[in-house]
């Protein structure tokens, strides 16, 4: 029997360091899947079609929900995001390790809808640090920036439904702790269900 996968769940205020995270974690496991979601907003410099996310417009996303294709969705900073739900059940099918990125709503449905997967906030270390972070993005306004603080606070408050809370103040050392997670979950008995019968037979079971 071949191991299952596991399904993260990770979300962030705007400007925690998510996305640098997830990058990391998908570069040293290849074999892990990303979740593309649908947004109606419109693309950033570098982001990719079909990569990053699909960009569409607000009409077909609204048609996309009519016809049940979200897993979940969800309107953030004025702008739509949704999960396909076939990605998502195609990979627990399979067997497939997939990362989500989802803001808080989305994280509550995935939850409520699924639940499985391991749940994680990322907290900046400090408001001042990423009105710091956000103002050296340089892609809002100052009334922007603040806007998103204000949000950023409102989700810090909602976050205890989260398994995890990781506090990104030094990149490598959060790292370092996202990954003690993830090894942690591949520990699971439901990732490999026959090794207790196995070694229990008398079988060397490679780790
Ligand atoms: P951004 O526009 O900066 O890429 O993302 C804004 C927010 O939308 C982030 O908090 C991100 O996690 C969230 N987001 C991205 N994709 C989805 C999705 O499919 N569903 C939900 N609920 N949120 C998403």
């Amino acid at each position: 029997m071949n191991p299952k996968g596991i399904l993260l769940v990770i979300s962030a205020p705007s400007g925690a360091g998510k996305s640098t995270l997830i990058r990391m974690l998908c570069r040293d496991y290849p074999g892990f899947g990303f979740s593309v979601s649908y947004t109606t907003r419109k693309p950033r410099e570098n982001e990719v079609h079909g990569k990053d996310y699909f960009f569409v417009q607000k009409d077909e996303f609204q048609g996309l929900i009519a016809k049940n294709f979200f897993a979940e969705w969800a309107e953030v900073h004025g702008n739509f995001y949704g999960t396909p739900a076939r990605q998502v059940l195609e990979s627990i099918q399979e067997g497939r390790s997939l990362i989500m990125d989802v803001d808080i709503q989305g994280a509550r449905q995935i939850k409520n809808n699924l639940q499985q997967g391991a749940y994680i906030f990322i907290f900046p270390p400090s408001l001042d640090d990423l009105r710091q972070r956000l103002m050296h993005r340089g892609s809002d306004t100052a009334g922007a920036v603040e806007k998103r603080l204000q949000n950023a606070a409102g989700e810090m408050l909602k976050s205890d439904f989260f398994d995890y809370w990781l506090v990104n103040d030094d990149l490598d050392s959060s790292y370092a702790r996202l990954k003690a997670i993830v090894l942690a979950e591949m520990q699971r008995p439901f990732i490999r269900p026959d090794l207790a019968r196995k070694i229990a037979s008398g079988v060397h079971y490679d780790s």
